[in-house]
């Protein structure tokens, strides 16, 4: 009735701006968001920051995509939802049918379901026939993955974040958690500044946490897997590694301490920049806490030897005995806030979902009982090969959900020309992106208080959202939009609700073997590995490791320097990150009055030293160039930057530092080395 709509409705969902997972009732009345209420969340209690408590105003903004839009020479026309299906339809058909299947490629997103990754997979495996499947934890998190995956079996925060509190001593490497996972942050300021838990500090640049920490070291860009191989080198050599656990749980030690040969103080010192007698301080530390937590993010990953550098991470954390207890392990602080699940359902290249492989036989039989098809096998094309597969011609189509591509990946000129050469892209979003700017279909995206679905937070924690409002216009569920793709190509889906999805899931994938909606009800929630019996797991290594004897292993590495040429032209070091008061390039954030002024559009860190030798003051306009593309930006003189190293936000869409960033990669993953970036910085006269 008419009273009713007068009504107010209080809906919990999840925050959807950083992995942290912070749960919360949003009360509304029609569309209008009228509050954020806290509600003793499992990760947040009831605190939110300040992006989860007023940043929605995306929701309702006027830039929301409301109906299909098509490509009309330069611009776009409004089409119906059958005419837009239509044109897929017949192109995908089209493509295939001249091109076979891997001439089209599929992007998921790492803001979108638990559910919806799984039908993206599902649509270009089973549907299309084939792997060309991804998501953009390949632009942050793979190399993490793959670190921990080499060691521990498992890519995921060994325990859950509450138990962060309970350890001795946190180290945090290349991460900026005061200002990208807050709430997650607040718990270590406190068992710091109240319960005596040591805070070491490895970072180029002093943030807030620096500023707090116990020990801060300044390591030189790019040498984290030197500094980490030094420390347990000498934790070894003195005696105080912990041979019961490693002799109990851990193979391969004697490989392991070989290959720790190079690593000597004097070494580590030379390449690392820190001092030696630092490095022994360290590794003291480490070896008498009672409990160490390294926290890690794209400092360490977006490098060339970014999974090495993980590999490393995990390997010192083995050496101390520092896993398989509360309060110890690896946190890889995931960004969005379903990194972890968009890979965890399978929308990667070479997995299904719970990260079974596609070349498995068994594997792949298992799935094509249940779904009545044959799959491909052999691994499919990763983003950044996506790319590179459009420029040689090979890749005609690419169907992007949720992702802002070119405001999001390296080296955005040669991504913005692989795009412009695509014969058929398809971009699926809440807004007009940037990437929109060169789709062919151009789809609108329900957005997160519009549907139902769960996310994965960082500490692979599952929790339900629940529709709070009606789509915007005709605007639909990216589940909702995946199903009626694969229909028209041939998939006879029948999904109606996102928890049968989930019934799929469980019944495919042992890592969420008990996991269903009743068991996700409300503010339950359940961290994976799910057994059968729904006994979940918010630690992650309790009886054993996932490997065939239950044993974690050393992985030896070596040290992978730098790739950016050593043209000595290029002579500063540009670093980027994100703000407090803004996600990503500010897509959603800048939606909401307020945020935008709250912040600049962005601005250049450099130091004082830099600055007076190049005659700067703050407010200054400077403009970078790399071989890669150039960015004018307002420079800030300030000491959290030292020598000739820059820091710049990635939040701008005008003066994006994605165009200075080159497509080098991790050698691993594809993950770009974007924090391995030179520069030639040219004061431009006073305006
Ligand atoms: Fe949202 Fe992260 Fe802030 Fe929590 S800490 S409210 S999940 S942005």
């Amino acid at each position: 009735s008419a009273m009713r709509n007068e009504h107010t409705k209080r809906t919990k969902t999840v925050c959807t701006y950083c992995a942290v997972g912070c749960t919360f009732d949003v009360w509304t009345k029609d569309r209008h968001i009228l509050k954020i209420e806290p509600m003793h969340g499992p990760a947040n209690g009831i605190s939110t920051c300040v992006k989860g408590k007023f940043a929605w105003g995306h929701i309702n903004s006027p830039d929301r995509l409301t109906k299909p839009l098509l490509r009309d020479g330069e611009s776009f026309r409004e089409i119906t939802w059958d005419e837009a299906l239509d044109i897929i339809e017949k192109k995908f058909k089209q493509i295939k049918a001249d091109h076979g299947p891997d001439a089209l490629a599929f992007i998921a997103s790492s803001k979108c379901t638990n559910e919806e990754s799984f039908l993206m997979q599902k649509l270009a495996r089973a549907v299309i026939g084939t792997n060309n499947v991804d998501n953009c934890a390949r632009y942050c998190q793979n190399p993490a993955t793959m670190g921990l995956q080499r060691t521990v079996g498992y890519g995921g925060d060994s325990g859950s974040i509450a138990d962060i509190e309970k350890a001795g001593l946190i180290l945090m490497v290349g991460c900026n958690p005061a200002e990208n996972h807050p709430v997650l942050c607040t718990r270590v300021k406190r068992s710091h500044k109240h319960r005596g838990q040591r805070l070491i500090v490895a970072d180029l640049r002093k943030h807030e946490m620096a500023e707090r920490a116990d020990i801060f070291m300044r390591p030189n860009p790019s040498t984290d897997a030197v500094w980490f191989s030094a420390v347990a080198k000498y934790i070894i050599d003195s005696g105080l590694a912990k041979m019961d656990f490693v002799n109990k749980w851990v193979n391969n030690f004697d490989e392991y301490k070989k290959s720790l040969d190079p690593f000597t103080l004097e070494y580590a010192e030379k390449i690392t920049g820190i001092p030696a007698a630092t490095l022994v301080t360290v590794a003291h530390e480490i070896a008498r806490a009672d409990g160490v937590c390294i926290l890690f993010a794209m400092g360490v990953t977006q490098h060339c030897g970014g999974s090495d550098t993980a590999t490393a991470l995990s390997n010192l954390l083995l050496v101390t005995g520092n896993y398989m207890r509360p309060g110890a392990g690896a946190y890889p602080l995931r960004g969005h806030n379903n990194v972890q699940g968009a890979s965890d359902l399978g929308s990667m290249p070479n997995v299904f979902s719970g990260y079974q492989k596609v070349d498995d036989p068994d594997i792949r039989a298992k799935f094509e009982a249940d779904w009545g098809v044959t799959l491909p096998t052999s691994k499919g094309l990763d983003n950044h090969e996506m790319i590179r597969a459009i420029q040689e011609g090979k890749l005609k189509s690419l169907y992007i959900k949720g992702e802002d591509t070119i405001t999001s990946d390296a080296n955005a000129g040669d991504v913005g020309d692989a795009l412009g050469n695509c014969e058929f892209l398809i971009v699926q979003d809440i807004n007009f992106s940037e990437t929109c700017r060169f789709a062919d279909i151009v789809l609108p995206a329900a957005a997160s208080l519009e549907k139902d679905g769960t996310f994965t937070s960082t500490e692979r924690r599952i929790q339900r959202i629940y529709k709070a409002i009606e789509p915007l216009g005709e605007s639909k569920a990216d589940w909702e939009i995946i199903q009626l793709i694969a229909n028209r190509m041939g998939g006879h889906w029948n999904y109606s609700h996102p928890s049968e999805i989930m019934d799929e899931v469980a019944r495919l994938t042992p890592l969420f073997a008990g996991v269903n909606y009743d068991r996700l009800e409300g503010y339950k929630s359940l961290q994976w590995p799910i057994a059968a019996d729904g006994k979940d797991s918010p630690l992650l290594f309790t009886e054993k490791f996932p490997f065939p004897d239950g044993k974690a292993r050393f992985y030896p590495i070596e040290y992978i320097p730098p790739c950016i040429e050593s043209n000595p032209e290029f002579d500063l070091h540009l670093n980027n990150g994100r703000l407090l008061e803004q996600f990503q390039q500010g897509s959603m954030t800048y939606r909401t009055p307020g945020f935008k002024v709250l912040s600049p559009s962005t601005f250049l860190e450099i130091s004082p030293e830099l600055a007076t030798e190049r005659g700067i003051t703050t407010g200054r306009y400077v403009q970078l160039m790399s071989p890669y593309g150039i960015v004018r930006v307002q420079a800030v003189v300030t000491d959290r930057v030292q020598g000739k190293q820059l820091y710049m936000p990635i939040n701008s869409v005008v003066e994006p530092v994605n165009r200075l960033t080159s497509s080098f990669t991790d050698r691993n993953t594809h993950t770009p080395a974007y924090k391995e970036t030179a520069v030639i910085m040219t004061v431009l006269p006073e305006q």
